[in-house]
């Protein structure tokens, strides 16, 4: 079950509609959260991170110098097409239009999904096969796992067609705040049978996003042989604490997750409230790298438009 009301919300997390209102506003990018993830939102807490990650907040109304609708130039790149090829040897599937959950920090808030549609797939194939450089088909969205079982299978099974394709690579928010509709038992059956390595990244904030059932879903796709790693994005008010982000890092170990990276936010229109300083951000990243095993230290990096890879981001540097 999917809540998209704000009175279904303010039930489910014990807060007087009235006040919910009043920190409200309306967007295009309407509320949507999945009961899963609703259920890990402390009741009666305005302040919750997980909260602060779905409510449509009155302070994305203000403008911030700096915030556009398209910060990672995927719109000007590519207004239509649904394979982007921005990296050597990867290339990106737009698999699905739509997300279980609507994350107000979202670059893609502004994406014209739309034009996205399934009947770009064969061209995007068709491409695919002619270009022998590309070795990782990652499939994004949007949420590709909200496909239906039989199109997921489908779209495996063409991908498995084109020889110089070695990795699957799965984006996916689904497995953290939906996770028993990522248990689709012939698509699990059919990614174990399958040829390519097999990569599910997944992505998750806050340690209290995680539970016995994201547990069961994790382990469920490291059954069938895939590596699950973990992205986040840096988040004021979320996970902005170097405490908050050890503990993230070590849940998701005790669950099978290995961190992979910790995002800056792309200034997209809307997200300003969600920006961390720099100088805060790097007392974190310090304190993580002293604290935790270097393989719990999730990199730091920010996708500026044009460059080859994602932008490892140092102390000093000029972010
Ligand atoms: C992030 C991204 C990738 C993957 O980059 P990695 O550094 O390999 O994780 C590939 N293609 C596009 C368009 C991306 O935005
Ligand atoms: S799940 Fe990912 S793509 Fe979908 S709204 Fe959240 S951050 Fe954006």
């Amino acid at each position: 079950m999917i809540i998209q009301r704000l009175d279904e919300l303010a039930a489910q997390i014990d807060i007087p509609l009235e006040i919910l209102q009043r920190k409200t506003l309306n967007s295009d990018f309407k509320l949507k959260v999945p009961m899963h993830f609703a259920q890990q939102i402390e009741k009666g807490n305005l302040d919750d991170p997980l909260l602060r990650q779905i409510l449509p907040s009155i302070e994305e109304a203000q403008t911030a110098v700096g915030f556009s609708q398209d910060p990672v130039g995927d719109l000007k790149a590519n207004p239509t097409e649904s394979l982007l090829h921005k990296y050597e040897g990867r290339a990106l599937l737009i698999t699905s239009p739509q997300c279980d959950i609507h994350c107000r920090y979202c670059f893609r808030r502004h994406f014209p999904y739309e034009q996205a549609k399934k009947r770009h797939w064969q061209q995007a194939l068709e491409l695919l096969a002619t270009d022998s450089s590309i070795h990782e088909i990652i499939l994004s969205g949007g949420d590709p796992l909200t496909l239906s079982e039989a199109g997921l299978i489908d779209l495996l099974h063409q991908l498995e067609q084109i020889p110089h394709l070695e990795t699957l690579r799965i984006h996916s928010r689904t497995p953290v705040v939906a996770p028993n509709r990522a248990n689709m038992k012939n698509w699990l059956a059919v990614l174990n049978a399958s040829r390519f390595n097999k990569v599910l990244v997944v992505h998750c904030n806050h340690p209290n996003e995680l539970s016995d059932e994201t547990h069961q879903t994790f382990q469920l796709y490291r059954d069938v042989g895939v590596t699950l790693l973990n992205q986040c994005v840096l988040l004021k008010g979320v996970n902005d604490s170097a405490g908050t982000l050890k503990r993230l890092s070590k849940k998701l170990f005790s669950q099978g997750v290995l961190p992979y990276y910790c995002h800056l936010l792309d200034r997209v229109e809307g997200a300003a409230h969600f920006e961390v300083d720099t100088t805060p951000t790097w007392q974190i990243f310090e304190t993580l790298r002293k604290e935790l095993p270097g393989y719990l230290v999730p990199k730091l990096v920010r996708e500026i438009a044009g460059e080859p890879y994602k932008t490892p981001i140092y102390e000093n540097a000029d972010t």
